[in-house]
């Protein structure tokens, strides 16, 4: 599977605000659930596993979205540079649906959350986040950036959006050799035990064992 290292900022970045109700649940997100936090990985591998499956799916009746043998997830932490990258080989996206997965459009799971969520007690909360998706702006419990880059299985671009989970987002084109997504977690100072490769071996132990795609961790750049 490939890695890819974060693009530099490009000249043709655009920047777009986050949907109200996006920016209403990012925020309900991050605060209501800071005991919780390990849980961002479970909802990141999930999403890569989906998108793997999706791929598989399609290429049964289209052959050049084919998987390659070793399809998968790749999550490796880096403490030099403080990043988790969670790695797939899924179905990757285009830029529309960057924008409008990731953006713009609060998913059913996330709005189900919010709602039950700002109804409960605050000690009832985490334990309504099990019974809940409350997908990829989890990410913003433990990280302060997020980049991801995507490639849309059938095409030759590559896409990187960029977001301190505060208002807006950025949008501009990248490179990937191959086709899938990099989430890249760049990790909050009071985060760092997400760093550690067994703490997060743990987490994937916990709730991610059910996941019939391979997911690997990478530990000590090996
Ligand atoms: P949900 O998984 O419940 O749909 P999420 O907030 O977790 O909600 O993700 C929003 C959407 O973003 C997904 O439905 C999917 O379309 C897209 N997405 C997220 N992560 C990936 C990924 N790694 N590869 C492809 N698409 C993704
Ligand atoms: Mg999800």
């Amino acid at each position: 599977m490939d890695q890819t290292a974060p693009t530099a900022p490009h000249a043709n970045t655009e920047t777009k605000e986050f949907s109200a109700e996006v920016g209403r649940l990012l925020d309900l997100v991050v605060n209501a659930l800071y005991s919780e936090r390990e849980i961002f990985l479970r909802e990141l591998v999930a999403n890569a596993a989906d998108a793997v499956d999706r791929r598989r799916f399609l290429a049964l009746t289209d052959s050049s979205l084919a998987l390659p043998p070793d399809a998968g997830v790749i999550i490796t932490p880096d403490k030099d540079t403080r990043q988790i990258t969670i790695s797939d080989d899924g179905l990757g996206m285009t830029r529309d649906e960057l924008v409008a997965n990731l953006g713009t459009i609060a998913r059913s799971g996330t709005r189900a959350f919010g709602e039950t969520v700002q109804d409960a007690k605050p000690e009832e909360r985490p334990s309504l986040i099990g019974q809940f998706g409350v997908g990829f702006y989890s990410a913003f419990m433990v990280a302060e950036r997020v980049e991801v880059i995507s490639r849309r299985a059938g095409s030759e671009e590559a896409w990187s959006w960029r977001s301190a989970g505060r208002g807006s987002f950025d949008v501009s084109p990248a490179t990937r050799e191959t086709v899938g997504t990099d989430i890249i977690l760049h990790i909050k100072a009071d985060a760092d035990e997400f760093l550690e490769p067994m703490r997060l071996q743990t987490i994937i132990r916990k709730w991610a064992d059910h996941i019939s795609v391979p997911i690997k961790l990478v530990r000590d750049g090996k």
